[in-house]
């Protein structure tokens, strides 16, 4: 092999490494977006669960529970042990807050479109916390957002929704911490939509 054909297979060597890690990195993104995805579709679902537990108890109740008694609440009344957990934060027994202003509220006495009312959101305050907004985590958990659960279902989203943290408009500002506060706040019609008033959204 002479001298100038061993330089060439080295740069062709060279290249070819050099493909390959694109390549690694490339699968590494890629596994990494459908990771976190995985992450944000099963912490909605988490929710979905903890809130539809929630909605029961003010149900039969009459009223939502007292503030700061939300965790006992759900566990009395929902089994896998790690229900109440986030999977982007694993290590928090409960990654999850109660609204507060909803504390011990009488379900017929929300002025507020229930659809849009936050129930739950993401906090690392740990087991039974209840508050608002600035219990959120101080670093959004999902891709730069955070999931919310709702104090209604709504046909297309399930009563769960994620949202950019640096603009709740990416919910159309319809994330409502106010339960109290009456529904000409936004667009559509509390309490009118039953299901397909809203398919437009995603
Ligand atoms: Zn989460």
């Amino acid at each position: 092999m002479s001298a100038r054909s061993a330089r060439r297979s080295r740069v062709i060597g060279a290249t070819a490494l050099l493909v390959v890690a694109a390549l690694f990195a490339a699968g590494g993104y890629y596994l990494f977006s459908a990771f976190q995805e995985a992450n944000r579709v099963n912490c909605l679902s988490i929710m979905g669960t903890l809130a539809a537990s929630l909605r029961m108890y003010a149900r039969d109740n009459g009223a939502f529970p007292p503030a700061g008694r939300w965790s006992d609440v759900v566990a009395a009344q929902v089994t896998e042990a790690n229900s109440f957990v986030c999977p982007a934060r694993p290590g928090l027994r409960c990654g999850y807050a109660f609204n507060s202003a909803l504390a011990g509220m009488r379900p017929e006495d929300i002025k507020s479109d229930p659809k849009r009312t936050v129930l739950l959101f993401e906090s690392d305050r740990g087991w039974n916390a209840t508050g608002g907004k600035e219990l959120l985590p101080s670093r959004p958990r999902h891709g730069g957002g955070d999931c919310y659960a709702f104090v209604q279902e709504d046909g297309g989203i399930d009563g769960t929704r994620w949202c950019l943290r640096r603009n709740e408009d990416s919910c159309r500002g319809e994330v409502r911490w106010d339960p109290t506060a009456g529904g000409g706040t936004g667009r559509g019609r509390p309490g009118s939509g039953q299901g397909n008033g809203s398919s437009s959204e995603k």
